[in-house]
C-alpha cells in the first residue's frame, strides 16, 4: 500500500511506493578511472592552484601536492564580476560574485573515496573545513556548498577523485527551506530539529545505518531516493567550519563504510554527496550535515515536474540492506 510522508526537514510530501520495487540500476556501476587525468599532478598547466596541502620543502603550484584546490575551469561565478544591476521587487537580479573551485581529493587518477587510505581522507576532509572557512568569511557570501559527484550518470566531469566548493551571494533552494522549516521549530520548540530528529532515530534504531563515537547515517523517514542517506554529526554545529578537527577521523571512517556498503549492496552506484551548511556559526537552530544520494533510477522527470517524489524503496529496507553489507564485509575483514 502506497502511503506519503512529509519530510521534516522541508516542505515536501514524498509517496512512498514499496510495492513498485527496485528495478535493476539505470545507470549501471562506475567505471574503472585511467591511470591519469587533466587533473593528474604536471597535467594542469592550465588551471591556478588556489590552495594546497603539500611538504613545507615544496614549491606552490608544484607537482608534489597530496590535496589541492584550483580555480574551476566552468567557472560559473566570477570573485570580480561585472556589476549587475539588482533588478526591482518582482524582478531581481543578482551579480554571478563568488568562489567556484574544483578540490582534487588525490594525486592519483584511479583513488576513490573508499580506497584512499583512511588518513587521506581525513586530510581532505580537514581541506574542505578550511576552504568552506575562507569562502564564508567572504564579504556578500550567502551560500557556500561543497559537491561531490561519482559517475557520469551522477554529472561527474572528471573521473579522477574531486569534489566542487561553490560560493555565492544568493541562497540554494533546498538549503534554504530546510533553514526556514527548522528556524519555525526552534521557535515552537526552543530545540534544534535535526538534534531532536537525531535523538529519536537513536532510539527507535529502524532508519539507522551505521554510527560512531562523533557521526550518525541514516535513511531519512521521507527519503526522496531509494538509498538516500544522511549523515549527521552528533555534536550541535550549523557550520561545516565549526567541526572539530578530532572527528574528521571518525567522519572519514563512516563515509569509506557507507560508500563501500553502497558498492557492495548497489553494485558501484554512480552518486552525489552534499555537503549542508549555512555561513553563519553558532547558530542554534541549524545543523550542517552531509546527504548521499545513490543514482539508481531515472524518475527526475516526474518527480520535478510534479512537485512529488515517488520512492520504490522503505528508508527502513534501506538502512537493514545496508547494515547488513556493512556486517558482510566485517565477518570478510
Ligand atoms: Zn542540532
Ligand atoms: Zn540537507
Amino acid at each position: 500500500m502506497p502511503f506519503f510522508r512529509k519530510d521534516p526537514f522541508g516542505r515536501a510530501w514524498v509517496l512512498l511506493s514499496p510495492e513498485r520495487g527496485l528495478e535493476p540500476s539505470d545507470f549501471g556501476s562506475v567505471a574503472q578511472a585511467p591511470e591519469r587525468s587533466r587533473l593528474s599532478p604536471g597535467a594542469d598547466a592550465a588551471a591556478t592552484e588556489i590552495a594546497a596541502v603539500r611538504p613545507a620543502s615544496s614549491q606552490a603550484g608544484g607537482p608534489d601536492w597530496r590535496v589541492r584546490a584550483l580555480t574551476h575551469p566552468a567557472h560559473l561565478v566570477s570573485a570580480r564580476p561585472t556589476v549587475t544591476d539588482a533588478g526591482d521587487e518582482l524582478f531581481k537580479q543578482a551579480a554571478a560574485y563568488g568562489y567556484h573551485e574544483i578540490i582534487v581529493e588525490h594525486p592519483d587518477a584511479r583513488q576513490r573515496l573508499e580506497t584512499m587510505p583512511a588518513e587521506h581522507l581525513t586530510e581532505v576532509l580537514r581541506f574542505f573545513r578550511e576552504r568552506v572557512a575562507v569562502a564564508a568569511a567572504r564579504p556578500g557570501i550567502a551560500h557556500v556548498q561543497i559537491t561531490r559527484s561519482v559517475g557520469r550518470a551522477a554529472g561527474a566531469a572528471y573521473d579522477h577523485p574531486h569534489s566542487q566548493l561553490l560560493a555565492v551571494p544568493v541562497t540554494n533552494r533546498w538549503v534554504e527551506e530546510e533553514v526556514a522549516v527548522a528556524a519555525e521549530y526552534h521557535r515552537d520548540h526552543g530545540r534544534c530539529l535535526f538534534c531532536q530528529v537525531l535523538e529519536r532515530e537513536l532510539a527507535e534504531r529502524q532508519r539507522v545505518v551505521t554510527q560512531n563515537d562523533a557521526y550518525v547515517a541514516i535513511a531519512p523517514f521521507a527519503a526522496k531516493t531509494p538509498f538516500e542517506t544522511w549523515v549527521l554529526p552528533r555534536h550541535h554545529a550549523s557550520s561545516y567550519a565549526a567541526v572539530a578537527a578530532n572527528t574528521l577521523p571518525a567522519l572519514a571512517e563512516l563515509l569509506q563504510a557507507l560508500v563501500s556498503a553502497f558498492n557492495d549492496a548497489l553494485d558501484a552506484p554512480p552518486y552525489n554527496l552534499m555537503l549542508h551548511m549555512v555561513v553563519e556559526e553558532g547558530r542554534p537552530d541549524y545543523h550542517w550535515h552531509i546527504e548521499l544520494l545513490p543514482r539508481l533510477t531515472n524518475q527526475a522527470g516526474f518527480d520535478w515536474g510534479t512537485g512529488y517524489f515517488v520512492n520504490p524503496t522503505m528508508p527502513e529496507d534501506a538502512a537493514r540492506f545496508l547494515r547488513e553489507a556493512l556486517a558482510m564485509r566485517e565477518v570478510r575483514a
